[in-house]
């Protein structure tokens, strides 16, 4: 039996209905995450429900619920689906109501819903690096609030799939800014870069974990805006995100980066991240080498 939430209780998925003129259906009018679960528990489930009140906020949904009931409830959740390895992805909309452009008035009440996915850790990408494109981004300007519109992020993901490659990286003119889902990375000299956490794109969670790795750990970081000819012609390039991980790229459109396998230092972090999840969630028995 399939159990997921609706707002904020424990239901049989197929006892729920989501009517036809909610927010979320006809105008993607809502906000997500997805958290990982390890070994049974949340990884950085707080940073992920923050995020979602704030991506919630700036789209004026006042999210009705705290951080601490929500994660209480997902924790159910996950003990009642017997998850082991996997995600939870939320979703809240602004609601049912009439369909019209504008907000409803009187405001409607927010639709919440969650559920859990198993998933395998991506051990084979993870050692040998993935292949990936470059193409324009034709995303709003508003990448920093992780809302249900991922048309472009799909069509992104889509050209990237179409060409036997993993991700798709985003540029606006000749500047990277971040994945159809990851952010991007980049290694010159022994220094990271990667683009500020700005409106171009989603301050992802991962991303703000190694940031504070790198730091506690001595590798320098630059937030710093590079091109696409500085990227490809990088020491090391990777990816990060809640299921990318630490990611290396051994590809971008076909041209290899530095000799074509995982760089040293992006070993060096996959390593540091998986104990920093360790740290979290438990023991993994992965390993990189
Ligand atoms: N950018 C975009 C566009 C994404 O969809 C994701 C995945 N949520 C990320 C970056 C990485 O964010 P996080 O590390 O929080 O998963």
């Amino acid at each position: 039996m399939d159990m997921i939430i609706y707002n904020n209780s424990i239901f049989e998925r197929d006892s729920i209905n989501i009517d036809l003129e909610d927010r979320g259906y006809q105008f993607g009018d809502g906000v997500y995450e997805v958290i990982r679960v390890y070994n049974g528990k949340l990884f950085t489930a707080e940073e992920h429900l923050k995020r979602f009140i704030k991506s919630a906020n700036e789209i004026k949904i006042n999210v009705p619920y705290q951080v601490g009931e929500m994660q209480e409830k997902i924790n159910e959740l996950i003990h009642t689906t017997s998850l082991s390895t996997g995600i939870v992805y939320l979703q809240l909309t602004r609601g049912v109501s009439k369909r019209n452009h504008a907000f409803p008035s009187p405001p409607c009440e927010p639709v919440y819903i969650a559920y859990t996915k198993e998933l395998a850790l991506p051990i084979v990408p993870m050692k040998s690096g993935v292949t990936t494109i470059t193409v324009e981004d034709i995303r709003w300007l508003r990448c920093d609030i992780k809302s249900l519109n991922l048309l472009p992020n799909i069509l992104a993901k889509q050209e990237a799939v179409d060409s036997n490659s993993f991700e798709a990286i985003q540029h606006r003119g000749t500047i990277v800014t971040e994945g159809s889902s990851s952010n991007v990375w980049m290694i010159k000299n022994q220094v990271l870069y990667t683009h500020p956490a700005n409106h171009y794109i989603l301050n992802g969670i991962t991303r703000q974990v190694l940031l504070s790795i790198c730091k506690k750990t001595g590798f320098v970081v630059e937030e710093k805006p590079f091109t696409i000819e500085d990227m490809v012609k990088a020491d090391e390039v990777f990816l990060t995100g809640t299921t990318t991980e630490v990611m290396p790229v051994i590809q971008i459109n076909k041209q290899r980066i530095g000799n074509g396998d995982p760089g040293t230092l992006t070993r060096q972090l996959q390593q540091l991240f998986t104990s920093e999840i360790e740290k979290q969630c438990g023991n993994l028995s992965k390993s990189f080498d």
